[in-house]
């Protein structure tokens, strides 16, 4: 309430609570900090697991950082925006989600302790927002490039991707980093599922004004459970988990002609509502020939222009399939919106949504369309498309946990390699380059005047504390290990960090395949700074009323206190 000309103004709803200046803004700091305290514990490979129950009790396991902020119903407004940070980094880059956060709480723990040293928050935001800037340019100085021009012969079908043995190798490695931190991980099948991940990555890869686009967006991932990782495949086309609508019809077509439909091949039944008065046993014969008739018009129309499969995104009536079957058509029904979609991209066809309209133009086309059992179940393969960039990553494993995990994995692992191929540019993994960038920063830090300078210098602080994290989960000394990694640093070794799998300081990450794309490691330092300013910003947090039954007698609580 205002009071004006002694007469007060109410400008908030009743019930709305404000907490405003400094009080503000560490309630919103021990939010952010709470929430990232719960996302150390899974960063890198030794990383524990979260168990995940959603009001529906479905459970998820996972260490993945995108995962858990996304299943977590977190409530506090300055959680949510670190939330939201997270969720936007997983969109740019599909990984380093775990790192932004923690990063983000970080910046914000050290934050706290230079405002206990009455530093005002505009300056915090102004020092972070250089050292962001300058561990940008640091980021390019020690990145190494990667040549990835060899990756013209493999499209051209000249070479194989592994006969490019340093392109392959690099690959390798960002997808390796990424995996390795993952449950799914285990060496013997490694080697293969990221031989999986690298061959469809390159099969989506198109070049355009001499530059290459990744579309991921052509990559299918389907699961099945049953069997195991390790008979997980690449198919070169799309999978379907459907099966072939009618007995009589073929199990395999060559040559497919492939009619994508987004209407009922069915004859609209009257509502519940509509009555319909037959009078004579000529008149039920009448109804049902007319609807048997519309049907063989509707497969004789799709027959006419050439097609022998029908994908249809909607149903098949018995009838329709029994004339498809007659004409020797493969059919296939209620197929998902954004598999018609895929297909259309694939096959080169068109969805077309009124069978009337239809034409031999509208048809895709396949070499290759086979109803194949895989485990219990029957799926449909739509091989050697028209545009060859669709392919389907078939994952196996023993059950929903693991195929789910293997998923995220993949989806980690194709990012990671479309970020390589995007922005060819590596970085030694392992808190290597937060090392080697807090130690430039405080030299930068000597550079600039006032109280700006402990921002920077608490930036540095901020960054270490993702290696002592790693030290942690790696069972080693926190201390000890930063303190060495810094002397190794300063003596020039800038890939020196922390085999987290064995527990120990090594002089080179990228010679035990850890190594990130530089990119990644942008981003998250962008988008942690980002987050973590825009909370240091606020100094009044102005919330609605609760809804009703939250809202008990908050004003008897707090009488209860007066006495203290
Ligand atoms: P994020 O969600 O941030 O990607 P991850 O759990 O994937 O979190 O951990 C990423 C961090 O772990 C990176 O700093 C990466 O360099 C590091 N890392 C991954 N694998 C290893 C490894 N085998 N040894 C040491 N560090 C690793
Ligand atoms: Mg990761």
């Amino acid at each position: 309430m205002v009071a004006m000309y002694g007469v007060p103004v109410v400008v908030l709803k009743e019930g709305t609570s404000r907490t405003y200046g400094r009080e503000a803004l560490r309630n919103n700091i021990i939010a952010a900090k709470a929430l990232a305290e719960i996302l150390k514990t899974s960063l890198g490979p030794k990383g524990l697991d979260k168990m995940l129950v959603d009001s529906f009790g479905d459970i998820t396991v996972t260490n993945d950082g995108a995962t858990i902020v996304k299943e977590m119903e977190v409530q506090h407004p300055a959680a949510k925006l670190l939330v939201e940070t997270a969720k936007a980094v997983d969109a740019e880059v599909g990984d380093g989600t775990t790192t932004a956060v923690v990063l983000a709480g970080e910046l914000l723990a050290k934050a706290e302790t230079l405002l206990d040293q009455n530093i005002h928050p505009t300056i915090i935001i102004e020092g972070y927002k250089k050292a962001a800037k300058k561990a940008v340019e640091i980021l390019d100085e020690i990145a190494e490039k990667v040549d990835i021009s060899g990756l013209d012969e493999v499209k051209e079908g000249k070479a194989d991707i592994k006969d490019k043995k340093e392109l392959y190798d690099a690959l390798y490695r960002v997808a390796y980093t990424t995996l390795s931190s993952k449950y799914m991980a285990t060496p013997d099948i490694m080697d293969y599922l990221i031989d999986i991940a690298i061959r469809a990555v390159i099969q989506v890869t198109e070049k355009k004004n001499g530059k290459y686009i990744v579309r991921l967006g052509n990559i299918k991932i389907e699961k099945k459970k049953g069997a195991s990782l390790a008979d997980t495949k690449l198919v070169y086309g799309i999978v379907l988990d459907k099966e072939v609508v009618h007995p009589g019809m073929p199990r395999l077509v060559r040559n497919a002609k492939i009619a994508l439909i987004d209407a009922p091949l069915e004859v609209e039944k009257p509502d519940i509502t509509a009555k319909i008065n037959i009078t004579s046993p000529e008149q039920i014969r009448m109804f049902l020939e007319e609807e048997t008739r519309l049907l063989k018009d509707m497969v004789d129309k799709i027959a006419s222009v050439g097609a022998n499969v029908v994908i249809c995104q909607k149903g098949i009536d018995d009838v329709a399939q029994h004339f498809l079957a007659k004409k020797g058509i493969l059919a296939v029904r209620r197929v998902k919106r954004s598999d018609m979609e895929k297909l259309e991209r694939a096959t080169g066809g068109r969805i077309v949504t009124s069978i009337r309209d239809l034409t031999e133009n509208d048809l895709g086309y396949a070499e290759l369309v086979e109803e194949r059992k895989v485990g219990n179940d029957k799926m449909i393969f739509i091989e050697g498309c028209k545009n060859p960039a669709a392919v389907t990553i078939l994952i196996r494993g023993a059950n929903d946990m693991i195929v789910d995990d293997a998923e995220r994995s993949f989806q980690d692992a194709l990012h990671a390699l479309r970020n390589l191929i995007r922005d060819p540019k590596i970085v030694a993994g392992g808190g290597a380059p937060e090392i080697e960038i807090a130690m430039k920063l405080r030299k930068f830090a000597e550079t600039i005047g006032g109280k700006e300078q402990l921002a920077v210098k608490a930036f540095a602080d901020a960054l270490e504390e993702i290696v002592t994290v790693l030290a942690q989960t790696a069972g080693l000394d926190p201390l000890d290990t930063v303190m060495e990694l810094r002397k190794l640093h300063r003596d020039g070794k800038k890939n020196a960090g922390i085999d987290v799998m064995n527990g120990k300081v090594v002089d080179d990450m990228a010679a035990i395949n850890v190594i990130d794309p530089v990119i990644v490691k942008k981003q998250v330092i962008l988008a942690a700074t980002e987050a973590a300013t825009a909370i240091l910003k606020v100094d009044d947090i102005i919330a609605a009323s609760p809804t009703k039954k939250e809202k008990k007698g908050k004003g008897g609580e707090e009488s209860k206190f007066e006495f203290d």
